[in-house]
């Protein structure tokens, strides 16, 4: 069993006078989180939650600082999310989300950092994300940083996915599925319930329906199957996830280094 970091650095936990030597030229992580269901058996932060410690994680390996996570969300959709037809989602709408991000960027670049690493949780939040960072005209706002950002999932690679999921139905219908549910497994077992729903007809990527019947498309919120989740599940996964992330930072993937 890997052990988690014990010496993450937060940098919430800094002061104001210490900020600006502390972060220049340094790493930023931030995870981009959702507050929305995610059927009976899960918590409303798992979009927060898991990018939040993988985003801990990479953190310590690149002697980064961790910020604290945003804790709200794009719209959740029918497809993807269950959308707003359960109780308990806060969101952003999608020129919010944009303008959100885009402001705490463009906060954060007057602290000059080396790199900023983005690791994003909730499905629905990945086309706004990548705008509001690329609307915010990075080569301008911050001219000597390394920006790299991707949703989670993006890491997990296809030969992982056939091995250990034969039934995957596609990222945008693991919504509470067996990767979310064993990730908290492994990461919050105290907030999961006990309860295992699944649904056997997970609903297509790319297809909106209204009105929708909302009984068809999902499972209590649940949009695809649970069957076979565990903590050791969880755990392979995070660590792949982890572990590919750091990778990616250390080779630098598309970035043009000097
Ligand atoms: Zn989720």
């Amino acid at each position: 069993m890997r052990h988690r970091a014990l010496n993450v650095r937060h940098y919430g936990d800094l002061t104001s006078s210490e900020v600006t030597e502390a972060v220049e030229g340094a790493t930023l992580v931030w995870a981009i989180g959702g507050l929305e269901q995610h059927g009976p058996h899960l918590p409303l932060s798992v979009d927060r939650d898991i990018p939040q410690a993988m985003g801990a994680e990479i953190a310590a390996a690149t002697d980064g600082l961790l910020l604290p996570a945003l804790p709200v969300s794009a719209r959740s959709l029918p497809q993807s999310g269950g959308g707003l037809h359960f109780p308990g989602t806060v969101y952003l709408r999608g020129t919010s989300m944009i303008n959100a991000v885009a402001d705490c960027l463009t906060a954060l670049a007057r602290l000059r950092p080396g790199r900023l690493i983005v690791v994003n949780g909730h499905y629905e939040n990945e086309g706004l994300l990548f705008e509001a960072i690329d609307g915010c005209r990075p080569t301008e706002t911050f001219p000597g940083t390394e920006i790299l950002a991707f949703s989670w999932w993006s890491l997990a690679q296809d030969s992982w996915v056939a091995e250990h999921l034969p039934e995957f139905p596609g990222w945008h219908a693991e919504h509470a599925g067996i990767t979310e549910t064993s990730l908290m497994m492994y990461l919050r077992p105290d907030v999961v319930r006990p309860e295992r729903p699944g649904h056997d007809t997970p609903p297509m990527a790319g297809v909106y329906v209204h009105p929708l019947d909302v009984q068809r498309m999902s499972n209590d919120g649940v949009l695809s199957s649970t069957a076979g989740a565990s903590a050791e599940l969880g755990e392979r996964l995070f660590w792949h996830v982890v572990d590919g992330a750091c990778d990616m930072v250390r080779s630098g993937y598309g970035v043009r280094r000097a």
